[in-house]
Protein backbone atom coordinates (compact mmCIF):
# COMPACT_ATOMS: atom_id res chain seq x y z
CA UNK A 1 0.00 0.00 0.00
CA UNK A 2 1.53 3.07 -1.27
CA UNK A 3 1.19 5.86 1.50
CA UNK A 4 -1.56 7.88 -0.29
CA UNK A 5 -3.74 4.82 -0.40
CA UNK A 6 -6.61 4.78 2.02
CA UNK A 7 -6.48 2.14 4.98
CA UNK A 8 -8.94 0.62 6.86
CA UNK A 9 -7.94 1.35 10.66
CA UNK A 10 -5.19 4.39 11.72
CA UNK A 11 -3.88 2.06 14.35
CA UNK A 12 -2.16 4.24 16.63
CA UNK A 13 0.19 2.89 19.49
CA UNK A 14 1.51 4.68 22.20
CA UNK A 15 4.95 4.95 23.38
CA UNK A 16 4.06 2.50 26.57
CA UNK A 17 2.03 -0.08 24.12
CA UNK A 18 5.59 -1.89 22.91
CA UNK A 19 3.71 -5.23 22.29
CA UNK A 20 2.60 -7.33 18.89
CA UNK A 21 0.09 -8.95 21.33
CA UNK A 22 -1.38 -5.27 22.28
CA UNK A 23 -5.42 -5.40 21.82
CA UNK A 24 -5.71 -2.68 19.26
CA UNK A 25 -2.74 -4.73 17.03
CA UNK A 26 -4.59 -8.34 17.52
CA UNK A 27 -7.93 -5.88 16.03
CA UNK A 28 -5.76 -4.72 13.07
CA UNK A 29 -4.86 -6.41 9.54
CA UNK A 30 -1.36 -5.94 8.61
CA UNK A 31 -2.51 -6.06 5.01
CA UNK A 32 -5.21 -3.55 4.97
CA UNK A 33 -4.49 -1.42 8.16
CA UNK A 34 -1.58 1.26 8.67
CA UNK A 35 -0.15 1.32 12.46
CA UNK A 36 0.82 4.95 13.34
CA UNK A 37 3.68 5.99 15.97
CA UNK A 38 4.71 9.60 16.52
CA UNK A 39 6.85 10.99 19.11
CA UNK A 40 5.53 14.10 20.32
CA UNK A 41 6.91 17.38 22.03
CA UNK A 42 3.36 17.67 24.47
CA UNK A 43 4.15 13.66 25.91
CA UNK A 44 7.85 14.29 26.61
CA UNK A 45 7.02 17.82 28.04
CA UNK A 46 3.72 18.06 29.82
CA UNK A 47 6.64 17.34 33.05
CA UNK A 48 10.23 17.57 32.18
CA UNK A 49 11.05 13.90 31.96
CA UNK A 50 14.58 12.80 32.98
CA UNK A 51 16.70 12.66 29.91
CA UNK A 52 16.90 8.92 30.21
CA UNK A 53 13.41 7.81 30.18
CA UNK A 54 12.82 10.30 27.25
CA UNK A 55 15.84 8.01 25.61
CA UNK A 56 14.52 4.85 26.54
CA UNK A 57 11.03 5.17 25.03
CA UNK A 58 11.92 6.84 21.91
CA UNK A 59 14.56 3.98 21.38
CA UNK A 60 12.33 1.75 22.07
CA UNK A 61 9.86 3.10 19.58
CA UNK A 62 11.79 3.02 16.65
CA UNK A 63 12.93 -0.19 17.87
CA UNK A 64 9.47 -1.53 18.13
CA UNK A 65 8.24 -0.23 14.73
CA UNK A 66 11.21 -1.90 13.03
CA UNK A 67 10.08 -5.04 14.94
CA UNK A 68 6.60 -4.20 13.10
CA UNK A 69 7.96 -3.34 9.49
CA UNK A 70 9.62 -6.78 9.93
CA UNK A 71 6.71 -8.85 10.46
CA UNK A 72 4.49 -7.05 7.82
CA UNK A 73 3.48 -4.18 9.09
CA UNK A 74 2.73 -0.13 7.48
CA UNK A 75 4.15 1.85 10.12
CA UNK A 76 3.68 5.16 9.88
CA UNK A 77 6.64 6.67 12.44
CA UNK A 78 7.02 10.10 12.73
CA UNK A 79 10.07 11.29 14.58
CA UNK A 80 10.54 14.16 17.00
CA UNK A 81 12.55 16.01 14.47
CA UNK A 82 10.17 15.48 11.62
CA UNK A 83 9.66 19.27 10.62
CA UNK A 84 6.07 18.61 9.92
CA UNK A 85 5.81 17.19 13.42
CA UNK A 86 2.67 18.73 15.42
CA UNK A 87 4.11 17.93 18.54
CA UNK A 88 0.76 16.22 20.09
CA UNK A 89 -1.19 13.20 19.27
CA UNK A 90 -4.30 14.79 18.26
CA UNK A 91 -2.47 17.08 15.72
CA UNK A 92 -0.40 13.77 14.42
CA UNK A 93 -3.48 11.50 14.04
CA UNK A 94 -5.10 14.55 11.91
CA UNK A 95 -2.15 14.94 9.43
CA UNK A 96 -2.25 10.65 9.51
CA UNK A 97 -6.07 10.62 8.54
CA UNK A 98 -5.11 13.42 5.97
CA UNK A 99 -2.51 11.00 4.43
CA UNK A 100 -4.07 7.64 4.87
CA UNK A 101 -7.87 8.41 4.81
CA UNK A 102 -9.20 5.66 6.90
CA UNK A 103 -12.34 4.49 7.66
CA UNK A 104 -11.51 4.33 11.81
CA UNK A 105 -9.38 4.87 14.49
CA UNK A 106 -8.29 2.04 16.77
CA UNK A 107 -6.61 2.75 19.82
CA UNK A 108 -5.79 0.64 23.14
CA UNK A 109 -6.52 2.42 25.83
CA UNK A 110 -3.99 4.74 27.33
CA UNK A 111 -2.49 4.69 30.58
CA UNK A 112 -3.23 8.35 32.18
CA UNK A 113 -6.59 10.37 32.19
CA UNK A 114 -5.30 13.13 30.53
CA UNK A 115 -4.52 11.25 27.26
CA UNK A 116 -7.87 9.26 27.28
CA UNK A 117 -10.21 12.77 27.38
CA UNK A 118 -8.03 13.77 24.64
CA UNK A 119 -8.90 10.27 22.59
CA UNK A 120 -12.52 11.34 23.35
CA UNK A 121 -12.42 14.38 21.65
CA UNK A 122 -11.31 12.79 18.52
CA UNK A 123 -14.70 10.90 17.10
CA UNK A 124 -15.71 14.96 16.40
CA UNK A 125 -13.15 16.12 15.63
CA UNK A 126 -11.96 13.73 12.88
CA UNK A 127 -15.67 12.81 12.20
CA UNK A 128 -14.70 9.14 12.01
CA UNK A 129 -15.30 6.31 14.27
CA UNK A 130 -12.39 5.79 17.13
CA UNK A 131 -12.59 2.71 18.86
CA UNK A 132 -11.15 2.69 22.48
CA UNK A 133 -10.20 -0.92 23.09
CA UNK A 134 -9.71 -2.93 26.57
CA UNK A 135 -5.59 -2.87 27.72
CA UNK A 136 -5.94 -6.85 28.11
CA UNK A 137 -2.16 -6.98 29.10
CA UNK A 138 -3.29 -6.62 33.11
CA UNK A 139 -4.64 -9.48 34.78
CA UNK A 140 -7.59 -7.73 35.80
CA UNK A 141 -9.61 -4.94 33.44
CA UNK A 142 -10.68 -1.32 34.83
CA UNK A 143 -14.19 -2.77 34.85
CA UNK A 144 -13.40 -5.33 37.11
CA UNK A 145 -11.55 -3.64 39.92
CA UNK A 146 -14.97 -1.09 40.16
CA UNK A 147 -16.76 -3.95 40.50
CA UNK A 148 -14.40 -5.32 43.34
CA UNK A 149 -14.50 -2.15 44.69
CA UNK A 150 -18.33 -1.37 44.76
CA UNK A 151 -20.03 -1.57 48.01
CA UNK A 152 -17.33 -1.94 50.15
CA UNK A 153 -15.91 0.40 52.90
CA UNK A 154 -12.52 -0.21 52.55
CA UNK A 155 -10.02 -1.09 49.50
CA UNK A 156 -7.42 -2.45 51.19
CA UNK A 157 -4.67 -4.58 48.64
CA UNK A 158 -4.43 -7.86 50.48
CA UNK A 159 -7.83 -8.84 49.39
CA UNK A 160 -7.58 -7.83 46.17
CA UNK A 161 -4.97 -9.15 45.78
CA UNK A 162 -5.87 -12.72 47.28
CA UNK A 163 -9.35 -12.69 44.47
CA UNK A 164 -6.24 -12.35 42.07
CA UNK A 165 -4.33 -15.49 43.22
CA UNK A 166 -7.81 -17.07 42.90
CA UNK A 167 -8.76 -15.47 39.43
CA UNK A 168 -5.20 -16.18 38.01
CA UNK A 169 -4.72 -19.42 39.57
CA UNK A 170 -1.20 -18.45 40.44
CA UNK A 171 0.83 -20.03 43.34
CA UNK A 172 -2.44 -21.91 44.16
CA UNK A 173 -3.03 -25.18 45.47
CA UNK A 174 -6.73 -25.90 44.69
CA UNK A 175 -8.14 -23.41 46.60
CA UNK A 176 -5.56 -22.41 49.28
CA UNK A 177 -2.47 -20.40 48.97
CA UNK A 178 0.31 -23.09 48.06
CA UNK A 179 2.20 -22.99 51.44
CA UNK A 180 -0.90 -22.29 53.44
CA UNK A 181 -0.28 -18.38 53.69
CA UNK A 182 -1.15 -15.73 51.20
CA UNK A 183 1.64 -13.52 52.24
CA UNK A 184 5.12 -14.31 53.39
CA UNK A 185 6.19 -10.53 53.81
CA UNK A 186 7.02 -11.19 57.45
CA UNK A 187 10.24 -13.26 55.88
CA UNK A 188 11.02 -10.37 53.59
CA UNK A 189 12.38 -7.70 56.23
CA UNK A 190 16.15 -8.06 56.60
CA UNK A 191 18.40 -5.59 56.33
CA UNK A 192 21.75 -7.04 53.70
CA UNK A 193 25.01 -6.70 54.75
CA UNK A 194 27.95 -4.99 52.74
CA UNK A 195 30.14 -8.14 52.32
CA UNK A 196 26.36 -10.04 50.88
CA UNK A 197 27.09 -10.98 46.50
CA UNK A 198 24.74 -8.75 44.78
CA UNK A 199 23.91 -9.13 41.34
CA UNK A 200 23.82 -6.66 38.89
CA UNK A 201 21.24 -6.29 36.25
CA UNK A 202 21.76 -7.14 33.15
CA UNK A 203 23.21 -3.85 30.88
CA UNK A 204 23.07 -3.64 26.94
CA UNK A 205 25.15 -1.26 24.73
CA UNK A 206 23.52 1.16 22.51
CA UNK A 207 23.04 0.30 19.07
CA UNK A 208 23.11 2.77 16.26
CA UNK A 209 19.28 3.25 16.79
CA UNK A 210 19.91 4.16 20.06
CA UNK A 211 22.85 6.49 19.72
CA UNK A 212 20.72 8.40 17.16
CA UNK A 213 18.06 9.01 20.12
CA UNK A 214 21.02 9.89 22.67
CA UNK A 215 22.13 12.50 20.39
CA UNK A 216 19.21 13.92 19.70
CA UNK A 217 17.62 13.75 23.41
CA UNK A 218 20.84 15.35 24.65
CA UNK A 219 20.89 18.48 22.18
CA UNK A 220 16.32 18.73 22.57
CA UNK A 221 16.39 18.37 26.38
CA UNK A 222 19.48 19.39 27.99
CA UNK A 223 17.29 21.64 30.30
CA UNK A 224 15.75 18.47 31.71
CA UNK A 225 16.69 16.43 34.85
CA UNK A 226 19.04 13.62 34.92
CA UNK A 227 21.69 12.14 33.32
CA UNK A 228 22.05 10.76 29.89
CA UNK A 229 24.69 8.45 29.89
CA UNK A 230 25.74 5.81 30.49
CA UNK A 231 22.63 4.52 28.44
CA UNK A 232 22.28 0.68 29.40
CA UNK A 233 18.63 0.08 29.20
CA UNK A 234 17.20 -2.90 27.11
CA UNK A 235 15.15 -1.35 23.98
CA UNK A 236 13.94 -4.20 22.61
CA UNK A 237 11.29 -6.96 23.62
CA UNK A 238 14.21 -9.99 22.86
CA UNK A 239 16.94 -7.75 25.26
CA UNK A 240 14.38 -6.96 28.08
CA UNK A 241 13.39 -11.05 28.39
CA UNK A 242 17.18 -11.36 28.58
CA UNK A 243 17.04 -9.32 31.67
CA UNK A 244 14.08 -11.13 32.67
CA UNK A 245 15.75 -13.53 32.71
CA UNK A 246 18.90 -12.75 34.42
CA UNK A 247 17.04 -11.70 37.28
CA UNK A 248 14.79 -15.09 37.58
CA UNK A 249 18.57 -16.55 37.79
CA UNK A 250 21.37 -14.28 39.30
CA UNK A 251 18.62 -12.24 41.87
CA UNK A 252 14.91 -13.98 42.58
CA UNK A 253 15.82 -16.16 45.00
CA UNK A 254 16.80 -13.55 47.33
CA UNK A 255 14.08 -10.83 46.48
CA UNK A 256 12.26 -11.75 49.36
CA UNK A 257 14.41 -11.48 52.03
CA UNK A 258 16.31 -8.53 51.34
CA UNK A 259 13.36 -6.28 49.98
CA UNK A 260 13.36 -4.09 51.96
CA UNK A 261 17.11 -3.51 52.28
CA UNK A 262 19.29 -0.15 51.43
CA UNK A 263 22.98 -0.20 51.03
CA UNK A 264 25.83 2.75 49.93
CA UNK A 265 26.34 2.56 46.56
CA UNK A 266 24.26 -0.48 45.89
CA UNK A 267 21.53 1.17 43.36
CA UNK A 268 19.90 -2.61 43.04
CA UNK A 269 20.18 -4.69 45.62
CA UNK A 270 18.16 -8.10 44.73
CA UNK A 271 15.43 -5.91 42.88
CA UNK A 272 14.73 -7.04 39.18
CA UNK A 273 15.25 -3.47 37.69
CA UNK A 274 12.41 -4.31 35.19
CA UNK A 275 9.57 -2.10 35.76
CA UNK A 276 10.11 0.28 32.85
CA UNK A 277 10.41 -2.98 30.54
CA UNK A 278 6.85 -3.80 31.93
CA UNK A 279 5.23 -0.67 32.00
CA UNK A 280 6.46 0.48 27.99
CA UNK A 281 5.44 -3.39 27.09
CA UNK A 282 8.21 -4.37 26.13
CA UNK A 283 7.85 -7.57 29.10
CA UNK A 284 4.30 -9.27 29.48
CA UNK A 285 3.05 -9.28 33.26
CA UNK A 286 1.24 -11.99 32.45
CA UNK A 287 4.54 -14.19 30.93
CA UNK A 288 6.59 -12.96 34.04
CA UNK A 289 4.57 -14.38 37.30
CA UNK A 290 4.35 -17.45 35.45
CA UNK A 291 8.31 -17.94 34.85
CA UNK A 292 8.71 -16.96 38.57
CA UNK A 293 6.02 -19.47 39.78
CA UNK A 294 7.85 -22.02 37.36
CA UNK A 295 10.85 -21.06 38.68
CA UNK A 296 9.46 -21.73 42.68
CA UNK A 297 7.41 -24.91 40.97
CA UNK A 298 11.17 -26.41 39.87
CA UNK A 299 12.85 -25.83 43.38
CA UNK A 300 14.80 -22.90 42.38
CA UNK A 301 13.94 -20.24 44.67
CA UNK A 302 11.95 -20.41 47.98
CA UNK A 303 8.44 -19.68 48.45
CA UNK A 304 9.02 -15.82 49.89
CA UNK A 305 10.81 -15.01 47.04
CA UNK A 306 8.49 -15.99 44.31
CA UNK A 307 5.08 -14.85 46.67
CA UNK A 308 6.57 -11.31 47.37
CA UNK A 309 7.18 -10.87 43.34
CA UNK A 310 4.00 -11.81 42.09
CA UNK A 311 2.65 -10.13 44.81
CA UNK A 312 3.99 -6.90 43.38
CA UNK A 313 2.64 -7.89 39.98
CA UNK A 314 -0.54 -9.10 40.82
CA UNK A 315 -1.34 -7.33 43.65
CA UNK A 316 0.20 -3.54 44.08
CA UNK A 317 0.41 -3.29 40.22
CA UNK A 318 -2.98 -4.35 39.05
CA UNK A 319 -4.52 -2.61 42.42
CA UNK A 320 -2.99 0.51 41.92
CA UNK A 321 -4.04 0.88 38.72
CA UNK A 322 -7.94 0.11 39.42
CA UNK A 323 -7.51 2.96 41.98
CA UNK A 324 -6.13 5.39 39.78
CA UNK A 325 -9.01 4.93 37.06
CA UNK A 326 -11.57 4.80 39.96
CA UNK A 327 -10.85 7.86 41.18
CA UNK A 328 -9.02 10.55 38.31
CA UNK A 329 -9.54 13.22 37.57
CA UNK A 330 -9.30 14.75 40.75
CA UNK A 331 -6.98 11.59 42.63
CA UNK A 332 -3.94 14.20 41.67
CA UNK A 333 -5.13 17.11 43.59
CA UNK A 334 -5.73 14.87 47.00
CA UNK A 335 -4.23 16.45 49.99
CA UNK A 336 -6.12 15.09 52.90
CA UNK A 337 -3.09 16.77 55.32
CA UNK A 338 -3.14 20.17 53.80
CA UNK A 339 0.96 20.18 53.45
CA UNK A 340 1.60 23.55 51.29
CA UNK A 341 5.27 23.51 51.30
CA UNK A 342 7.56 23.58 47.50
CA UNK A 343 9.54 20.46 47.16
CA UNK A 344 13.31 21.38 48.52
CA UNK A 345 15.89 22.34 45.95
CA UNK A 346 18.16 19.15 46.98
CA UNK A 347 15.58 16.56 45.42
CA UNK A 348 16.72 18.12 41.80
CA UNK A 349 20.57 17.81 42.85
CA UNK A 350 20.77 15.60 45.58
CA UNK A 351 23.31 18.07 47.32
CA UNK A 352 22.17 17.26 51.21
CA UNK A 353 24.30 16.37 54.34
CA UNK A 354 21.58 13.47 54.66
CA UNK A 355 23.42 10.49 53.69
CA UNK A 356 20.49 8.34 52.62
CA UNK A 357 18.62 11.30 50.91
CA UNK A 358 21.74 11.46 49.20
CA UNK A 359 22.19 8.11 47.95
CA UNK A 360 18.36 7.89 46.72
CA UNK A 361 18.67 11.09 44.67
CA UNK A 362 22.11 10.46 43.54
CA UNK A 363 20.64 7.36 41.81
CA UNK A 364 17.72 8.56 40.47
CA UNK A 365 19.58 11.40 38.68
CA UNK A 366 21.83 8.63 37.45
CA UNK A 367 20.62 5.84 37.01
CA UNK A 368 16.05 7.14 36.27
CA UNK A 369 15.74 4.24 39.33
CA UNK A 370 15.37 3.91 43.16
CA UNK A 371 14.20 1.00 44.40
CA UNK A 372 10.73 0.67 46.09
CA UNK A 373 12.15 1.15 49.94
CA UNK A 374 14.35 4.22 48.76
CA UNK A 375 11.07 5.65 47.11
CA UNK A 376 8.72 4.49 49.87
CA UNK A 377 11.14 5.32 53.32
CA UNK A 378 13.92 8.09 51.85
CA UNK A 379 12.42 10.39 49.58
CA UNK A 380 8.71 9.54 49.76
CA UNK A 381 8.91 9.71 53.93
CA UNK A 382 11.10 12.69 53.72
CA UNK A 383 9.02 14.67 51.65
CA UNK A 384 6.00 13.61 53.59
CA UNK A 385 7.32 14.33 57.50
CA UNK A 386 8.65 17.74 56.06
CA UNK A 387 4.88 18.83 54.83
CA UNK A 388 5.65 19.12 51.09
CA UNK A 389 2.48 20.00 48.80
CA UNK A 390 1.91 16.18 47.70
CA UNK A 391 1.12 17.65 43.66
CA UNK A 392 4.84 18.58 44.05
CA UNK A 393 6.10 15.10 44.75
CA UNK A 394 3.52 13.54 42.43
CA UNK A 395 4.79 16.07 39.74
CA UNK A 396 8.59 14.80 40.57
CA UNK A 397 8.16 10.76 40.87
CA UNK A 398 6.79 11.39 37.51
CA UNK A 399 9.43 12.60 36.00
CA UNK A 400 12.30 11.20 37.23
CA UNK A 401 12.12 7.32 37.14
CA UNK A 402 12.19 5.60 33.73
CA UNK A 403 9.14 3.53 34.87
CA UNK A 404 6.97 6.54 35.84
CA UNK A 405 3.72 6.72 33.84
CA UNK A 406 0.94 8.20 36.14
CA UNK A 407 -1.57 4.77 36.42
CA UNK A 408 0.94 3.50 38.70
CA UNK A 409 3.03 6.72 39.64
CA UNK A 410 -0.28 8.85 41.45
CA UNK A 411 -1.38 6.33 43.66
CA UNK A 412 1.91 5.02 44.48
CA UNK A 413 2.98 8.64 45.41
CA UNK A 414 -0.89 10.69 46.84
CA UNK A 415 -1.98 7.17 47.85
CA UNK A 416 1.16 4.88 49.46
CA UNK A 417 3.52 7.45 49.79
CA UNK A 418 1.95 10.97 51.27
CA UNK A 419 -1.26 9.41 52.30
CA UNK A 420 -2.83 12.40 50.58
CA UNK A 421 -5.94 10.61 49.80
CA UNK A 422 -6.70 10.81 53.75
CA UNK A 423 -5.73 6.28 54.22
CA UNK A 424 -7.29 5.26 51.04
CA UNK A 425 -4.48 2.86 49.77
CA UNK A 426 -2.78 2.54 52.78
CA UNK A 427 -4.21 2.05 56.34
CA UNK A 428 -1.98 4.33 58.04
CA UNK A 429 0.73 6.79 57.11
CA UNK A 430 4.84 5.85 55.56
CA UNK A 431 6.85 7.71 57.64
CA UNK A 432 9.39 6.70 60.01
CA UNK A 433 12.22 8.35 62.11
CA UNK A 434 15.77 7.72 61.54
CA UNK A 435 15.97 4.44 63.69
CA UNK A 436 13.83 2.73 60.63
CA UNK A 437 16.39 3.82 58.39
CA UNK A 438 19.29 2.80 60.18
CA UNK A 439 18.13 -0.72 61.09
CA UNK A 440 17.53 -1.30 57.13
CA UNK A 441 20.52 0.26 55.86
CA UNK A 442 24.54 1.77 56.21
CA UNK A 443 23.79 5.42 55.52
CA UNK A 444 24.22 6.10 58.57
CA UNK A 445 27.46 5.39 59.84
CA UNK A 446 28.78 7.91 56.53
CA UNK A 447 26.37 10.89 57.52
CA UNK A 448 27.16 13.81 59.09
CA UNK A 449 23.96 13.89 61.28
CA UNK A 450 23.84 11.26 64.09
CA UNK A 451 20.84 9.21 64.29
CA UNK A 452 21.04 8.57 67.53
CA UNK A 453 20.73 11.74 68.50
CA UNK A 454 16.66 13.48 68.52
CA UNK A 455 17.32 17.07 68.76
CA UNK A 456 20.01 20.34 68.00
CA UNK A 457 21.73 21.07 64.75
CA UNK A 458 23.58 17.66 64.49
CA UNK A 459 20.68 15.26 65.11
CA UNK A 460 18.90 13.00 62.51
CA UNK A 461 16.23 15.43 60.88
CA UNK A 462 14.34 12.11 60.63
CA UNK A 463 13.94 12.08 63.98
CA UNK A 464 12.50 15.18 65.43
CA UNK A 465 10.64 15.89 61.84
CA UNK A 466 8.65 12.71 62.82
CA UNK A 467 7.35 13.56 66.09
CA UNK A 468 6.59 16.98 64.68
CA UNK A 469 4.57 15.35 62.13
CA UNK A 470 2.50 13.46 64.13
CA UNK A 471 1.60 16.28 66.69
CA UNK A 472 0.88 18.66 63.50
CA UNK A 473 -1.46 16.29 62.06
CA UNK A 474 -2.79 15.57 64.89
CA UNK A 475 -6.32 16.23 64.12
CA UNK A 476 -6.56 14.08 60.76
CA UNK A 477 -4.30 10.80 62.26
CA UNK A 478 -4.88 10.50 65.62
CA UNK A 479 -8.48 8.37 65.40
CA UNK A 480 -5.99 5.81 63.43
CA UNK A 481 -5.19 2.21 65.28
CA UNK A 482 -2.00 1.71 63.79
CA UNK A 483 -0.84 5.35 65.36
CA UNK A 484 -2.46 4.46 69.09
CA UNK A 485 1.14 3.99 70.06
CA UNK A 486 3.08 6.21 68.86
CA UNK A 487 0.47 8.59 69.96
CA UNK A 488 0.87 7.14 73.29
CA UNK A 489 4.46 7.57 73.32
CA UNK A 490 4.22 11.45 72.12
CA UNK A 491 1.66 11.83 75.40
CA UNK A 492 3.90 10.37 77.70
CA UNK A 493 6.59 12.61 76.87
CA UNK A 494 7.46 14.93 79.20
CA UNK A 495 6.66 18.39 77.89
CA UNK A 496 9.99 20.00 77.79
CA UNK A 497 10.86 17.29 75.59
CA UNK A 498 7.88 17.30 72.92
CA UNK A 499 9.25 21.29 73.17
CA UNK A 500 12.75 20.29 72.06
CA UNK A 501 11.88 17.58 69.70
CA UNK A 502 9.07 20.61 67.99
CA UNK A 503 11.73 23.60 68.02
CA UNK A 504 14.37 21.37 66.37
CA UNK A 505 11.59 20.42 63.73
CA UNK A 506 10.69 23.98 63.26
CA UNK A 507 14.30 24.58 63.13
CA UNK A 508 15.20 22.86 60.45
CA UNK A 509 12.43 22.86 58.76
CA UNK A 510 12.81 26.97 58.36
CA UNK A 511 16.41 26.20 56.83
CA UNK A 512 15.33 23.86 54.87
CA UNK A 513 12.57 26.20 53.30
CA UNK A 514 14.65 29.22 53.30
CA UNK A 515 16.89 27.13 50.73
CA UNK A 516 19.86 26.74 53.08
CA UNK A 517 22.16 23.45 52.45
CA UNK A 518 20.68 21.09 55.31
C1 LIG B 1 6.43 7.15 45.74
C2 LIG B 1 6.49 5.95 44.82
C3 LIG B 1 6.39 6.14 43.45
C4 LIG B 1 6.42 5.03 42.60
N1 LIG B 1 6.30 5.25 41.26
C5 LIG B 1 6.30 4.19 40.42
C6 LIG B 1 6.18 4.38 39.02
O1 LIG B 1 6.09 5.50 38.55
N2 LIG B 1 6.18 3.28 38.21
C7 LIG B 1 6.29 2.03 38.72
O2 LIG B 1 6.30 1.07 37.95
N3 LIG B 1 6.38 1.82 40.03
C8 LIG B 1 6.40 2.85 40.90
N4 LIG B 1 6.52 2.63 42.24
C9 LIG B 1 6.52 1.24 42.74
C10 LIG B 1 7.91 0.60 42.87
O3 LIG B 1 8.73 1.42 43.65
C11 LIG B 1 8.56 0.33 41.52
O4 LIG B 1 7.68 -0.43 40.73
C12 LIG B 1 9.84 -0.47 41.68
O5 LIG B 1 10.73 0.21 42.53
C13 LIG B 1 10.46 -0.72 40.33
O6 LIG B 1 11.72 -1.34 40.46
P1 LIG B 1 11.93 -2.89 40.13
O7 LIG B 1 11.46 -3.18 38.74
O8 LIG B 1 13.33 -3.20 40.46
O9 LIG B 1 10.90 -3.54 41.13
P2 LIG B 1 10.94 -4.88 42.00
O10 LIG B 1 11.22 -4.50 43.41
O11 LIG B 1 11.82 -5.88 41.38
O12 LIG B 1 9.43 -5.34 41.93
C14 LIG B 1 8.96 -6.15 40.84
C15 LIG B 1 7.89 -5.46 40.06
O13 LIG B 1 6.72 -5.33 40.84
C16 LIG B 1 6.01 -4.16 40.45
N5 LIG B 1 5.80 -3.33 41.63
C17 LIG B 1 6.46 -3.39 42.80
N6 LIG B 1 5.92 -2.53 43.69
C18 LIG B 1 4.93 -1.90 43.05
C19 LIG B 1 4.01 -0.88 43.42
N7 LIG B 1 3.99 -0.35 44.65
N8 LIG B 1 3.15 -0.44 42.50
C20 LIG B 1 3.13 -0.96 41.26
N9 LIG B 1 3.97 -1.93 40.85
C21 LIG B 1 4.85 -2.39 41.73
C22 LIG B 1 6.86 -3.44 39.41
O14 LIG B 1 6.34 -3.71 38.14
C23 LIG B 1 8.23 -4.07 39.60
O15 LIG B 1 8.97 -4.10 38.40
C24 LIG B 1 6.52 3.72 43.13
C25 LIG B 1 6.63 3.55 44.51
C26 LIG B 1 6.61 4.65 45.34
C27 LIG B 1 6.70 4.44 46.81
S1 LIG C 1 21.45 9.86 60.15
FE1 LIG C 1 19.42 10.42 59.44
S2 LIG C 1 19.79 11.71 57.67
FE2 LIG C 1 21.68 10.62 58.08
S3 LIG C 1 21.59 8.76 56.82
FE3 LIG C 1 20.76 8.21 58.81
S4 LIG C 1 18.57 8.52 58.59
FE4 LIG C 1 19.52 9.61 56.90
Amino acid sequence: MTKTEKCRSLVLVLGDQLSTDLSSLKRADPDRDTVLMAEVMAEATYVRHHKKKIAFLFSAMRHFAEELKEAGWTVDYVKLDDPDNTGSFKGEVQRACGRLRPEQILVTEPGEWRVLEDMRSWSDAFDLPVEILTDTRFFSTVADFRAWADGRKQLRMEYFYREMRRSTGLLMDGDKPAGGKWNYDAANRKPAKPDLFMPEPKRFTPDAITREVLEMVGERFSGHIGDLEPFWFAVTRKDAEKACDHFLTEALADFGTYQDAMLSGRKFLFHSVLSAYLNAGLLDAKALCRKVEEAWQADKVPLNAAEGFIRQIVGWREYVRGIYWLKMPDYVDSNALGADRPLPDFYWTGKTRMRCLAEAIGQTLEEAYAHHIQRLMLTGNFALLAGVRPKDVHEWYLMVYADAYEWVEAPNTIGMSQFADGGLLGSKPYVSSGNYIDKMSDYCGACSYDVRQKTGSEACPFNALYWDFLDRNRKVLQGNPRLAQPYASWDRMKQSRQKDLKESAADFRKRLFDGEEV
